[in-house]
């Protein structure tokens, strides 16, 4: 990840360049982060920060490193690299959260075929919530893995074997192992058995601990650590954020945006469970296929296409929710506890299609999930799937012009 793609938080990226620049970094670093505020993706950004080949070949003419003295070279702002490059093979592997000197260590949960569980046995997982959640909270890590309903996650004693053997040995690339510790206040009294390496690093090694509550950290581990607090991000760096990354409205961005009291999850979180959105999108969906014709059909798929994977996916299964509720609808002659708008939404459509035709409906957006999951190209996709509606739904019409009694 590079600063750019990590929200706000202008001041702490100048605050950790200039560490770096003026050779000042501690070898551990607490970031104190709320919920939302973007602790994590900032430390993922400083570490392909710090191993970006371009930064250390253009900040360092000498030996690299990251503390001490040891470095006198003056840097112009000519020469001084605000972001990694993004492009090298060191930045390559930071982003894909594979560099070989960057380690990550995060709560984990016991399960039927790991029973002492460390990070590295959740790597594969842990690279899919970075990549899709780094604004994701405890619960959202927790919910990917967990097996048993009530499971907590937890830092392991395992795990803190683990750190101690992985920072014992030498970096392999890059001139700097770090180690991003994710959620140390999830660390109990094993939290202990690191305050040998944190006290007595060696000198290539840096710790960057991203906590939500400061409070739990163990104090023997919090007082060892330079502590940097983030502020929450205002409401117009949300906003951004929504229009930019989500497609989310100015209008709603801009309502969420100040729900969301500065937590960027949160903010997230209030676009999904709001309404108006998919709610319009399926109206005019609808409409284009119903109503509108094939040029409304064509800018509705180009609208679709731009959103995320994620997004698509919670569109289709919004849309499977309503069909489902048109399905009861017509099955029991009751409207199931749903929405108004959504009530709306079956019952118009039950006067459209029947029973067969909404299940096959149903199955056609189950598919275009499991392909979008798998990386289809959504243009395509959505524009086959249109089509595909289109004619389940005229086939009804057929249908009923056949049988319809002449009488
Ligand atoms: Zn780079």
């Amino acid at each position: 990840m590079q600063f750019a793609q990590v929200i706000g938080q202008a001041a702490l990226k100048d605050k950790l360049r200039g560490l770096h620049q003026q050779n000042r970094i501690s070898h551990a670093l607490m970031l104190v982060a709320r919920e939302g505020t973007g602790g994590l993706p900032i430390a993922l950004a400083f570490a392909q920060y710090l191993v970006c080949e371009r930064v250390n070949s253009k900040q360092n003419t000498q030996e690299p490193s990251l503390f001490g003295p040891t470095t006198q070279t003056v840097q112009t702002s000519q020469t001084f690299q605000t972001d990694s490059c993004g492009a090298c093979p060191a930045c390559t592997k930071a982003a894909a959260f594979a560099h070989p000197d960057i380690h990550y260590s995060f709560p984990t949960v016991s399960s039927k075929s790991i029973d002492k569980p460390k990070s590295s046995d959740f790597i594969a997982e842990w690279r899919t919530f970075l990549q899709e959640q780094p604004y994701g909270n405890l619960f959202d890590w927790i919910e990917r893995i967990k097996e048993k309903e009530n499971s907590q996650g937890k830092i392991t004693t395992y795990e803190c074997e683990d750190i101690n053997k992985k920072l014992s040995r030498k970096s392999f690339e890059s001139p700097f192992k770090i180690l991003i510790l994710w959620m140390p206040e999830m660390l109990e009294k094993e939290g202990n058995k690191l305050l040998k390496i944190i006290e007595e690093p060696q000198s290539d090694t840096l710790f960057l601990l991203v906590t939500e509550n400061e409070q739990l950290v163990l104090p023997t581990l919090h007082s060892r650590c330079q502590v940097i607090r983030l502020p929450m991000l205002t409401s117009e760096e949300i906003q951004n954020s929504l229009m930019e990354r989500e497609g989310t409205p100015a209008p709603v961005a801009k309502q969420m945006a100040q729900l969301a009291d500065g937590n960027y999850r949160e903010a997230l979180q209030q676009v999904e469970h709001v309404e108006e959105g998919r709610q319009q999108r399926l109206r005019d969906w609808l409409n284009a296929i119903l109503k509108t014709g094939p040029a409304a059909q064509v800018k509705w798929v180009e609208e679709i296409s731009k959103l995320g994977r994620e997004k698509q996916k919670q569109f289709l299964r919004y849309v499977i929710h309503v069909l489902e509720t048109a399905t009861r609808l017509q099955a029991t002659g009751q409207l199931p506890p749903v929405g108004e708008e959504e009530a709306a939404v079956a019952t118009k459509l039950n006067r459209l299609v029947g029973m067969e035709q909404l299940e096959i409906w149903v199955n056609e957006l189950n598919k275009a999930s499991y392909y979008i999951e798998r990386n289809a190209n959504a243009k395509m996709l959505f524009h086959a799937l249109t089509l595909k509606v289109y004619h389940i739904i005229q086939d009804k019409v057929v249908f009923l012009m056949t049988t319809d009694p002449a009488e």
